[in-house]
């Protein structure tokens, strides 16, 4: 018997904290919050324990309470007061996330970040303005158009608006402009936008690789998001690709995105790990709601140690690749740190 090799040697406990490969701090950690313009009060997220839709006034203690913890960055999203099929609200100078941003940044040294999307703005819940045939301008003849599954978001429309929000975001005060809607060229239409009305030191960081996942319901929830018809599989990935992803980061990294974010994480963990191997950008994981409510719901019924499970899932997000992690856990997590 040879047993030259001992592993556990290094496993013992004085050493073990010396031979780590991995660490995680609360300054890893972006904590996502929900602004919501339609409310006065703070409204709990049943599929979400422990976050709530907060009114714009509030919008600056919910930040004060992540900074506490030691997480140093929040990422804003907005329930606006109105929706249209255009998502118009989403670009409003006075809209819910333009407003939230300029309190956050004047009265707290958070680093803030905005997502840029049109689908909690659109009446139809979608990433974008709909193509012609499916806002009803041309006859598309029976079954209507919402039936026709050929039929999406109009892409090269799209960037119009994604430019409009980004620089709004931009003039608030918005630290990091974050591209949610997977639309072909968006990254390089908001890098346009910024650099020519005087935000060239804006970074973008896109949701390079995000899939049309199962794991976004709770969210769904949470930003009132869900579409009204169909489903995001035109624009968003197939969970079946691995290859495509590197190709969608590519053409995100050649249009001058800054951070590269996969979503989900935890599903997807050989994609992080692949961008981490074909890319010196960094890379952002993003730990969505159902990852989040999965743990939550097995603590619940005490068959998972919420705490332990919680850190684990962030740290093999790390070890994965990701260099920084956006979590509904951030706050819980670096409090533990
Ligand atoms: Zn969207």
């Amino acid at each position: 018997m040879d047993l030259t090799h001992r592993p556990r040697r290094l496993r013992q406990d004085r050493v073990r904290g010396l031979v780590s490969e991995t660490s995680l701090e609360p300054t890893d950690l972006i904590a996502p919050i929900f602004v919501d313009a339609t409310t006065d009060e703070r409204v709990p997220i049943e599929s979400m324990p422990g976050h709530e839709r907060v009114p714009i006034d509030e919008a600056v203690a919910r930040v004060e309470e992540v900074r506490e913890t030691g997480v140093e960055a929040v990422m804003v999203f907005g329930i606006p007061a109105s929706k249209d099929p255009e998502g118009s609200r989403a670009w409003a100078e006075d809209g819910v996330v333009q407003e939230a941003t300029r309190r956050i940044s004047a009265e707290t040294d958070a680093y803030v970040i905005t997502d840029v999307c049109l689908c909690e703005y659109t009446d139809h819940g979608h990433c974008g303005p709909l193509e012609a045939e499916l806002r009803g301008d041309t006859d598309v003849g029976e079954g209507g158009p919402a039936c026709d599954p050929t039929l999406t978001v109009d892409n090269d429309a799209t960037l119009g608006a994604l430019d409009r929000i980004a620089v709004s975001h931009a003039e608030a005060g918005a630290d990091m402009i974050a591209p949610s809607g997977m639309m072909d060229g968006m990254v390089a239409a908001i890098r346009e936008g910024l650099d020519r009305d005087g935000f060239e030191h804006v970074p973008i960081m896109s949701y390079a690789a995000k899939y049309e996942s199962a794991f976004y319901g709770p969210f769904r929830d949470a930003a009132d998001g869900a579409p009204s018809f169909g489903n995001r599989r035109h624009y968003q990935m197939d969970p079946a690709n691995a290859r495509e992803a590197l190709r969608e980061v590519r053409l995100d990294v050649e249009q001058g995105a800054d951070v590269l974010m996969v979503k989900p994480a935890l599903p997807y963990l050989d994609i992080v790990g692949s961008l981490r191997r074909e890319f010196d950008h960094p890379v952002a994981a993003y730990n969505v709601s159902g990852e989040y409510a999965m743990l939550h719901a097995a603590a619940e019924k005490g068959w998972l140690e919420l705490e332990a499970v919680a850190l684990e899932s962030l740290l093999s997000i790390k070890r994965a690749g990701a260099d920084l992690i956006l979590t509904y856990f951030a706050e819980d997590v670096a409090a533990e740190l």
